[in-house]
């Protein structure tokens, strides 16, 4: 078991595949070439398969397949399919995307054993889509959606960060492309991991505020009393309506005291903390040639190291260098 010294038990695993991607969201990635770490770098499937497999032994029940943009990577449902070969240990393999090339992944991404997918959908509007992440992009999008809907995909999740002045106007369209979609519409705080480091507070639209807003439209119930070690207050439609909406808020609702999670970034450093600034080089232990004990021994002494919670709220905050792309959100 992994246990770290606040006694969170560690069970979820986000593992970011690249730091590459496809799309310039402003509010994560600089517009132009951003400096990608080198090929040489970046974890090899089969180093992935290795290294998941240990922390599977070690209790890591969820794989979250991340980055960057997972699907720039070329052959992902191979990876699929060796991290399927932990199943039932591992009791969920799921991948986080922009969709832009879902589409033609996704009956390969099934057949290898994905469970789940998480799309990220920032505006329902063609025009604001493209000023949002560089590309214009939303019908591949939405035809992504679709598709994983027709393979039977369960829950499919959609991710919205909301921006103030940006695309905050559209929350109760999210929730009605909820209910029309059957979807669970997963509503995220603007958090300080942009690479132009221009977050501000008065940019972070509140989870309240989100949900008041959605609320006055069509009412809302809480499904959880408690969110327990996930990060979202979900919330159904009163009427009986398909779909739900999640409120994901780590800057005005901090759920650190529950954190379940680690991080491997695409060039192997566990990161303990979206907001750590301070990362451990298990690629560089892994390819000394490192015994699977003394691997063993570098994760746990890493995962001690958790930080106890975030500090966006604290006056001395120092937002970490590398951004959202390069941690793996
Ligand atoms: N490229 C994939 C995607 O966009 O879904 C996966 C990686 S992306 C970094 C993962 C999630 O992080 C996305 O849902 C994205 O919206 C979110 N994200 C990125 N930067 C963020 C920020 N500054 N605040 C809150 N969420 C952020
Ligand atoms: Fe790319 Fe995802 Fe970051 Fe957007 S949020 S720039 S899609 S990694």
């Amino acid at each position: 078991m992994l246990v770290d010294a606040h006694n969170r038990t560690i069970r979820d695993l986000r593992i970011s595949l690249t730091d590459r991607c496809n799309f310039r969201c402003f509010y994560c990635l600089p517009h132009g070439e951003p400096s990608w770490a080198k090929k040489e770098k970046l974890l090899t499937f089969e180093e992935l398969e290795y290294i998941a497999a240990i922390f599977v032994s070690l209790g890591i029940e969820k794989i979250r397949l991340t980055g960057g943009e997972p699907l720039i990577r070329r052959d992902v449902p191979v990876l699929v399919e060796k991290l399927s070969r932990l199943k039932p240990s591992l009791t969920d393999i799921a991948l986080t995307t922009n969709g832009y090339d879902f589409a033609r992944h996704a009956e390969a991404l099934k057949n290898a054993g994905l469970d789940r997918v998480t799309f990220s959908l920032d505006s329902l509007r063609p025009e604001r889509f493209r000023e949002i992440t560089g590309v214009d992009g939303l019908d591949r999008v939405l035809d992504s959606i679709g598709i994983a809907h027709r393979l039977g995909f369960r829950p499919i999740k959609v991710n919205a960060v909301i921006v103030r002045g940006r695309n905050d106007d559209e929350v109760v369209d999210f929730a009605r492309f909820a209910i029309d979609h059957d979807l669970s519409f997963r509503f995220i705080e603007y958090m300080p991991l942009d690479s132009g480091h221009d977050w501000s507070r008065d940019m972070v639209v509140s989870g309240r505020e989100i949900r008041d807003a959605i609320d006055k439209e069509i009412p809302l119930t809480l499904k959880n009393t408690s969110r327990g070690s996930s990060t979202s207050w979900k919330y159904r439609f009163a009427d009986g309506l398909p779909g739900e909406i999640g409120i994901i808020a780590p800057v005005t609702e901090m759920f650190c005291g529950a954190c379940s999670r680690i991080r491997l970034t695409a060039d192997g450093q566990i990161r303990t903390c979206l907001f750590s600034t301070e990362e451990h080089d298990l690629r560089g232990v892994l390819r000394s040639g490192a015994s699977t004990a003394k691997i063993v021994e570098f994760i746990k002494a890493a995962v001690l190291k958790k930080e106890p919670s975030h500090r966006i709220n604290d006056p001395d905050f120092v937002q970490p260098e590398r951004t959202m792309s390069f941690i793996g959100g």
